[in-house]
């Protein structure tokens, strides 16, 4: 058995709950590795406090899921037949007397909490995501393998969009170059709506690449990332072009003196909210406070955003193996923003930045 799934079938028996329903794209990814957006069909798998796991699989995905590695029982069905009525039995037969349900509260549609309760009357639910979330809080070895590879790639795609930067280009087609040469990378997907921006615009925190041209005197916002091995990156540059205003090359400078402040207290120990105040601090005391965001980043990993949450509300401790971004930026609405992101991971005694692009002020062309 899968040894997350081992850890999980653990922690419900340690709870006495009855059985475990995940369905979730990333979370079944994250257990059993098979990656797989099945659409309206039901994917989703059942793990037992003291009894092997079974998928329940769209035909169609069985020989996907063999690929990716799943060994485990599998229980097929076709678009004819109905894979509750597939399930029913083994669910009676394995299920004890508590009739609790560990389920993902936050992802289990109504329709589906109610087949459950149809195969077990009166069942409870509880959130499995008190034990998912701190699972993945905290990524393995194999987990920062492919991390760093994701890293790099953004590190390229940035490198990339940098290279078609030209007088009368358009956000779109950098958009479009950078996410090319990541499909060519062997990228499968990027991890999120590239965001490319110019001048007023990179004021705007999630804008779409538009068919703006790019002209001298305007800052270049750049926000992309690409998933790899199933794991995303995430990655901030603002550049300028030909030329910039000093009041803008301060806040540049500002925004990058932020974001070196709150990396330095990335520590395992430390409090989280201590890396969203080590920016804050440097840009409330420049006279910025009223222009920044509202939390420095984000965790990151299967999902683009996914805990922890690095906001000056989260005083749980960093830990080894932790991972998230950080990104101060300034924002003046209708003249432009400043904005620069890595990616960061908790080691044993300090941090790695998995992302690597050159962050001193470029004035490009
Ligand atoms: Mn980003
Ligand atoms: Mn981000």
């Amino acid at each position: 058995m899968h040894k997350r799934i081992k850890d999980l079938s653990q922690w419900l028996k340690q709870k006495g709950y009855t059985f475990a329903f995940i369905n979730s794209i990333p979370n079944i990814f994250y257990l059993t590795g098979f990656y797989c957006d099945p659409h309206e069909r039901l994917l989703g798998l059942l793990v037992f406090p003291g009894d092997d796991p079974v998928l329940v699989c769209p035909g169609l995905e069985v020989s996907r899921a063999r690929g990716d590695g799943w060994q485990g029982e599998i229980i097929e069905y076709s678009d004819l037949q109905d894979p509750w009525e597939l399930t029913s039995d083994l669910i009676k037969f394995k299920v004890n007397d508590q009739n609790i349900a560990a389920v993902e509260k936050e992802f289990l549609p109504v329709s589906r909490s109610e087949a459950l309760m149809k195969i077990l009357p009166g069942l409870q639910f509880a959130p499995v995501e008190e034990k998912l979330i701190e699972m993945r809080n905290i990524k393995g070895l194999d987990e920062i393998t492919v991390m760093r590879e994701a890293g790099k790639l953004a590190d390229r795609a940035m490198a990339a969009a940098v290279s078609v930067l030209s007088e009368g280009v358009t956000e779109a087609e950098v958009a479009a170059f950078l996410e090319y040469e990541m499909r060519k990378a062997g990228v499968p997907r990027m991890a999120f709506s590239t965001i490319v921006l110019f001048g007023a615009r990179s004021a705007i925190s999630h804008g779409v690449p538009s068919a703006v041209q790019l002209k001298p005197g305007d800052l270049v916002l750049i926000d992309m990332g690409v998933v790899y091995g199933g794991y995303c990156s995430d990655i901030t540059r603002t550049f300028a072009y030909k030329q910039i205003s000093p009041e803008f090359r301060e806040i540049y400078e500002i925004t990058h003196l932020a974001q070196m402040e709150a990396i330095k207290a990335c520590q395992p120990g430390n409090p989280i909210s201590a890396v969203d105040k080590g920016a804050r601090d440097v840009i409330v005391a420049a006279g910025y406070g009223e222009n920044t965001g509202m939390r420095v980043g984000h965790g990151i990993g299967i999902e683009i955003h996914e805990y922890p949450s690095v906001s000056g509300a989260n005083n749980d401790l960093l830990q080894e193996g932790m991972y998230f971004t950080v990104e101060p930026g300034i924002y003046f609405d209708g003249r432009g923003g400043v904005r620069i992101e890595d990616d960061i991971l908790i080691t044993v005694n300090g941090y790695e930045s998995l992302t690597a692009y050159p962050k001193e002020l470029q004035i490009i062309g």
